[in-house]
């Protein structure tokens, strides 16, 4: 059986773990450049870039946990603390410590004693800093919180509740709040998770990894709704060269009625082994259904 070979644009994650490896000038960096007197306050801002953070961000100070007032390195050190058992909400992070001087002090981008950027990249909403600016981060005022992969290539698509990747603008089936859900294969929440996420046809909303593996297992419909996951026509075209090849057995060419869970239109066709073909849609992504109920009879006098 040949895989189909599904592309859809990636959605907007929320900031990764992964680090893109592309290069990326920042405004910041060619300011830097163009004048000697802000140069040296340039290289102050600059000073241990990169050169300090945790497993999740590179970045030059920590923060007090608002919630249990302890400090860690990020957000998600703290949810992944097993001290806490709580979740730290980030807009709620008042105060960070500076990783270059050690100073405590409230958010801010610059440390207010030593004079670094604490973040080449800074929200005042998230209280979120990084220094790997090549990921991309922008901040969604529709999500209400930082976002990876270039502002430049995501639009907020205010049905489906989340920043979609432009090239699915006008493209994908909308779905009210459909990233404000769980993953179906995976139960992660999608909002606000970490990896990557996929619009299936049907416009429900899945990871991608957990997308791949359902297409290792030869499972092209969505759990959800059971639509078929993306164009099968190709597909389609291979079952129905396979069926002109493979003739039933007199005893098995009877008819049987099925569902189409593509167009939801019931058809009666002749039972087939390989598969069983709408007669509305011609998709193969059927079901058996009960022959439907009598149309009523009409009253002729
Ligand atoms: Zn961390
Ligand atoms: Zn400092
Ligand atoms: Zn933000
Ligand atoms: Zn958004
Ligand atoms: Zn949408
Ligand atoms: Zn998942
Ligand atoms: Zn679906
Ligand atoms: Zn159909």
């Amino acid at each position: 059986m040949k895989r189909a070979n599904p592309s859809f644009p990636p959605l907007a994650r929320c900031a990764p773990l992964a680090v893109t490896s592309s290069v990326f000038v920042t405004a910041m960096e060619t300011a830097a450049s163009a004048g000697t007197d802000s140069s040296a306050a340039d290289s102050r801002l600059g000073f241990g870039k990169k050169e300090f953070g945790c497993r999740h961000y590179r970045r030059r100070c920590k923060i007090r946990a608002p919630c249990c007032n302890e400090i860690f390195s990020c957000r998600l050190c703290h949810n992944e603390s097993d001290s806490v058992l709580h979740e730290l909400c980030r807009q709620d992070v008042q105060r960070v410590i500076c990783l270059v001087c050690d100073t405590e002090q409230p958010v801010a981008q610059v440390c207010s004693n030593c004079g670094v950027n604490m973040g080449e990249y800074f929200c005042d909403v998230c209280k979120f800093y990084d220094d790997d600016v090549d990921k991309g981060q922008f901040h969604c005022n529709d999500c209400g919180m930082c976002r990876v992969g270039g502002k430049e290539n995501f639009y907020h698509c205010q049905k489906c509740g989340s920043c979609y990747s432009v090239v699915l603008r006008d493209k994908h089936r909308c779905v009210e709040n459909s990233m404000r859900s769980h993953c179906p294969i995976c139960y992660e929440y999608l909002f606000d998770s970490l990896k990557e996420t996929r619009v299936l046809n049907c416009g429900h909303t899945i990871h991608r990894e957990c997308f791949e593996e359902m297409l290792e297992h030869a499972q092209y419909s969505c759990p959800i709704c059971s639509k078929s996951v993306c164009d099968m026509s190709k597909y389609w075209k291979k079952l129905d060269e396979e069926i002109a090849a493979t003739i039933m057995p007199e005893d098995y060419r009877y008819k049987v009625w099925i569902l189409c869970n593509d167009c939801n239109e019931a058809s009666e066709v002749f039972f087939h082994i390989i598969g069983r073909k709408c007669s509305h849609c011609g998709s193969y992504n059927t079901r058996s259904t009960s022959p439907p109920a009598m149309p009523p009879q009409l009253n002729s006098s």
